[in-house]
C-alpha cells in the first residue's frame, strides 16, 4: 500500500486500483432458490423442525443459515425420530433415487420434493432411452448425489456412468446399436463435448437426449468466466468444495486465462499473502453460492484497494422455477431470503 505525506505531515493510505470482473449471471440458479424456498416456507407454514435429506444445496452457508432457522440435516430418513414423523422432510434439489421416496412412504412421512425440475428432466430422459430399450450412458462424476439420483431412476444394471474419455473409451456394450446418453447438469461443457465424441466416435448409432442435459445455469455461468478470465490477475469463485459446478468454474477460468485461479467459500478464505499486487480481479459465484457473500468478497477487497466494479453482463436469466403446490399459499417475503441474498 502507497503512503502519501501530506503539507501538515498526516500520513495516508493511497489504496492500489483494482478492477473487479464481475460476472452476472452468478451465483443463484433458478433450481437452488427454489429448494431454499421450499424449506423456508415449509418452516414458515409447519414450524420446526423441518427435516432436510442432504444438504439442501452444496454450501454450508445456506445450510447453516437454515439450520438458524429450524432446519434439521440428515442424511437417511432413518434418522427421523418416530415422533417426528408428522414433521416435513425436503428432498435436496440434487434428486433422489426413487427408491426415496417409496421409502418415506413405507415409514407414513410427510416428504417435499425439491428435487430442480431440470434434474427430474434428466430423470425422465434416461427413462425414456430405457423405455426404448437402450442401456443408458450416464456422463458424470461418481458419488455425486445428483448421479447416485439419477442411477437410481432405473433398475440395478440399466445404467453405465462414465466419468473421463478414458471410461468412453473402453466402455463394452452388449449391444452398440441399442444405446442412448444423458449428462449430469453441472459438467465441463468442453470435457462433456470431448466424451460424447468420443462415444459417438465409437457408436454412431448412441441416442442423445431430446435436449441438453447440462443446465442453463451450468452453461451461463462457465461461459461467462470464459469470457472474463482472459487476463485476471486473478480469479475467485465463491462455492463449496463440494459444489460441483462451482468447482468447474475454477478450471474454466484456468484453462481460459486467469493467472491463477481459486474456490473461496468466505473472505476468510482469501489468501492476501498469495494475492500480491494484482489489478484484475475476475470474480463468479457458483449455482449454489450466496450473494450475501459475494458482497462479502468485494468489500474484503475494497478494505485493500480502490475497486472499481465492472459488471460482466453475458446472459439474462428469466427462469423461475414456482415451489409445490402445497406451499403457494405461504407468503415468501424479502426479509425470509436476506440471510442469503442481503438487504442491498
Ligand atoms: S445448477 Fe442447473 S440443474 Fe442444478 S439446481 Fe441449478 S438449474 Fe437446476
Amino acid at each position: 500500500m502507497q503512503q502519501t505525506r501530506l503539507a501538515n505531515t498526516e500520513v495516508t493510505e493511497t489504496k492500489p486500483p483494482l478492477t473487479i470482473r464481475l460476472c452476472q449471471p452468478r451465483g443463484f440458479c433458478a433450481g437452488v432458490d427454489r429448494a431454499i424456498q421450499i424449506v423456508v416456507l415449509a418452516l414458515k407454514k409447519y414450524g420446526a423442525p423441518v427435516y432436510v435429506r442432504h444438504e439442501i444445496v452444496h454450501n454450508r452457508y445456506v445450510v447453516e443459515g437454515l439450520q438458524n432457522l429450524g432446519a434439521v440435516f440428515i442424511e437417511e430418513l432413518s434418522e427421523i425420530p418416530d415422533d417426528h414423523r408428522h414433521c416435513p422432510v425436503v428432498f435436496s434439489a440434487h434428486g433422489v433415487p426413487k427408491s426415496v421416496p417409496a421409502d418415506a412412504v413405507a415409514r407414513n412421512l410427510f416428504y417435499l420434493d425439491a428435487t430442480c425440475p431440470l434434474v427430474s428432466k434428466v430423470h425422465k430422459q434416461a427413462m425414456r432411452h430405457q423405455r426404448l430399450g437402450r442401456h443408458v450412458l450416464l456422463i458424470g462424476h461418481a458419488g455425486h448425489p445428483e448421479v447416485i439420483g439419477t442411477m437410481g431412476q432405473l433398475p440395478e444394471g440399466a445404467v453405465t456412468l462414465i466419468e473421463t474419455e478414458g471410461d468412453a473409451r473402453s466402455f463394452t456394450p452388449a449391444d452398440p446399436l441399442a444405446l442412448g446418453f444423458v449428462t449430469q447438469t453441472t459438467l465441463s461443457v468442453e470435457d462433456t463435448a470431448h466424451i460424447i465424441e468420443a462415444l459417438q466416435e465409437r457408436f454412431p448409432a448412441m441416442q442423445a437426449a431430446a435436449a441438453e442435459s447440462i443446465c442453463y445455469a451450468t452453461t451461463n455461468r462457465q461461459e461467462a468466466v470464459k469470457e472474463t478470465a482472459p487476463g485476471a490477475d486473478l480469479y475467485l469463485v465463491v462455492g463449496a468444495p463440494n459444489s460441483s459446478n462451482s468447482r468447474r468454474l475454477v478450471e474454466v477460468a484456468e484453462r481460459a486465462g486467469a493467472r491463477m485461479s481459486l474456490l473461496v467459500q468466505r473472505a476468510t478464505d482469501i489468501p492476501w499473502q498469495e494475492v500480491g499486487d494484482i489489478t484484475t480481479l475476475g470474480l463468479s459465484a457458483g449455482a449454489s453460492a450466496p450473494e450475501i457473500i459475494v458482497d462479502e468478497i468485494i468489500d474484503a477487497f475494497r478494505a485493500r484497494f480502490d475497486v472499481s466494479v465492472e459488471l460482466a453482463v453475458t446472459a439474462t436469466e428469466t427462469e423461475d422455477f414456482p415451489v409445490m403446490r402445497v406451499l403457494r399459499d405461504v407468503e415468501l417475503t424479502k426479509a425470509d431470503m436476506a440471510f442469503v441474498n442481503g438487504t442491498r
